[in-house]
């Protein structure tokens, strides 16, 4: 048998059927979906995406799950998990590092490591929940100071809607707040190449303690959420606002408003899609009714 031909039997074989899949999302809501797939390398991916076009199907990918909230009883097509982890040394000198990381390596990994050797870069991202696809994706930040994910990319390797890889540079991915090209084009991202300057380990170590507290003191931990549901809407802050509506620890089922940060949605057991977008449009009324001002969602709605 072609060796084209084996892959597809083996990518067969391995997605599974509607599959409940909550606990790959942070807001632990059901999740049901019609094809499942772990991808646990490259070809994986490459693969699965070929799978898809093939048979006509339209492919999801999760990473970490901490940025998505499904509001449909199934999704349809496939969900393919990213558990593609790699993370190489491409080049290296006395100030600087350049390394290769894949999509489906998690951030909290990155920044172990990269503490572990010196690397300054991500240290500000310490508690960033998921993995780099995503978080080059949304192009995620920390304010104090304000970083971006994407500001130490070089180039990237991605998987076009043909299946081809291409590889592409900084500026392909027109980062800006919540955004990088990646939500256009849907296009996967395969790895990331950053460049790292070499630091006294200490002063990186103290600056990702830094952020980890500021991060313990103002949200809420150990809670079903996918952090700041709403974008801010320009230099003030969403999480202001829907406090200022007086909507902290508003709930609608088992969804609620969190008290500590009013920017986090809460799923406290078994929230239903129905109670979040009652929430949801809740929320955004009184906002606009208050302020005049129109929220719009941070977080990657799923609902068609
Ligand atoms: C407690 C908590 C704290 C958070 N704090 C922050 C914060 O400080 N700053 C911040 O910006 N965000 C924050 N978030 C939101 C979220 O963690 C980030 O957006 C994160 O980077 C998403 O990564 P992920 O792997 O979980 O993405 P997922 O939620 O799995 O996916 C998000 C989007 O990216 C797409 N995607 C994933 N992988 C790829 C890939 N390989 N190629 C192309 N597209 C891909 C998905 O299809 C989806 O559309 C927080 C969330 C939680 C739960």
């Amino acid at each position: 048998m072609q060796k084209s031909k084996v892959n597809m039997l083996d990518i067969k074989s391995r997605i599974g059927k509607n599959k409940e899949i909550s606990n790959l999302f942070t807001l632990k809501n059901q999740v049901i979906v019609e094809n499942f797939f772990e991808a646990k390398t490259r070809e994986d991916l490459i693969n699965i995406k070929k799978y898809c076009l093939d048979n006509n199907l339209p492919l999801l990918i999760i990473g970490g799950g901490s940025n998505i909230a499904i509001l449909k009883e199934k999704v349809n097509g496939i969900v393919v998990k990213n558990s593609y982890k790699e993370l190489k040394i491409i080049e290296e000198n006395d100030d600087e590092v350049i390394i290769s990381v894949s999509s489906g390596y998690p951030v909290s990994l990155l920044i172990a490591k990269s503490l572990e050797a010196g690397w300054s870069g991500f240290e500000y991202h310490q508690g960033l929940p998921g993995t780099i696809g995503g978080a080059i994706y949304m192009n995620s930040k920390w304010t104090k100071p304000l970083t971006y994910f994407g500001d130490n990319l070089i180039y990237g390797y991605l998987l076009d809607n043909q299946a081809k890889i291409k590889k592409v540079s900084r500026d392909y991915f027109q980062f800006a707040y919540d955004y990088s090209i990646l939500q256009k084009t849907k296009e996967i991202l395969l790895e990331g190449i950053f460049k790292l300057k070499k630091e006294d380990k200490k002063i990186i170590k103290e600056r990702a303690l830094f952020a980890l507290n500021y991060r313990k003191k103002t949200q809420p931990f150990g809670v079903a959420t996918c952090g700041c549901f709403f974008k801010n809407p320009g230099n003030i802050s969403a999480g202001y606002l829907i406090d200022k509506a007086g909507l902290k620890g508003f709930s609608v089922g088992d969804f609620y408003i969190s008290d500590i940060h009013a920017n986090f949605i809460i799923n406290k057991g078994k929230g239903k899609k129905e109670d979040l977008l009652k929430l949801l449009s809740i929320i955004k009324t009184k906002v606009k009714e208050k302020f005049g001002v129109e929220l719009e969602e941070e977080v990657i709605i799923i609902n068609n």
